[in-house]
């Protein structure tokens, strides 16, 4: 599928639009503005692709709000070369924005038509994540860890120990906190045993699956 010029100009008044809702960091702005949404979406989504709305995507999922997007990718404060875990693959498009800013990203996903469907998706764009699994994201992904930074892309009823323990020193968690509506939460690793906590505003994000059958 391509990329035309009237998606551009749509990008682009997304990328106003999220500015507007107080988005203010360029390299997240600018990613926004380069990765193609509607690669990531059923076709007979296409036109809403720049909408500022979440979509689903199949399996009972959906693709996040792009300002949602921005705010989470904002509280990780990328740096070129991150080491970044992201629990919830789903469409791949969160993971190609961090990818554009320079991210090494492992992502991980619950469910397996996603999982595979998104796979071969991004081995068809130039978008090169280090890993994606399919597993349990409330474990982590051990294998892999420690990482710089983690990303929790669905609703998680409290904040897993794994998640924490598998940060660098100085690292970052950014993870909804709730049941039906969650908290924005980012925690920073300052040492082994000294954890910050913070909230960023209120936000409405499919459930984190916890004790889900294999597929
Ligand atoms: N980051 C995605 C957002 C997807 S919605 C995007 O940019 O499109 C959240 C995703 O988390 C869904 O795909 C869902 O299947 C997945 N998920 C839910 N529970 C999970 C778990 N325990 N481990 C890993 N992924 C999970």
């Amino acid at each position: 599928m391509e990329d035309t010029y009237k998606h551009k100009g749509l990008r682009k008044q997304l990328v106003e639009q999220i500015k507007k809702k107080g988005i203010s960091n360029p390299a997240v702005l600018s990613a926004i503005n380069k990765v193609p949404r509607h690669l990531f979406m059923d076709s007979s989504f296409l036109e809403f692709a720049y909408e500022d709305k979440p979509f689903p995507i199949g399996s009972g999922q959906t693709i996040s709000q792009p300002y949602t997007v921005a705010v989470q990718t904002e509280l990780l404060e990328i740096k070129k070369g991150d080491k970044i875990l992201e629990v919830g693959t789903g469409s791949g498009y969160q993971a190609c924005i961090l990818m554009e800013m320079g991210a090494r990203v492992y992502t991980i996903e619950r469910q397996k038509n996603l999982y595979i469907k998104t796979k071969s998706l991004l081995a068809s764009m130039n978008y090169k994540p280090k890993s994606i699994s399919y597993g349990d994201g409330y474990k982590g992904l051990p294998a892999y860890a420690p990482f710089d930074k983690i990303i929790v892309t669905a609703g998680a009823p409290y904040t897993p120990d794994e998640l924490i323990e598998q940060l660098k020193p100085g690292g970052y968690l950014v993870i909804p906190v709730g049941v039906d509506l969650q908290e924005m939460k980012r925690f920073i690793k300052l040492d082994k045993n000294n954890i910050k906590e913070e909230n960023h505003g209120t936000f409405r994000f499919v459930p984190l699956l916890s004790n889900k059958a294999d597929d």
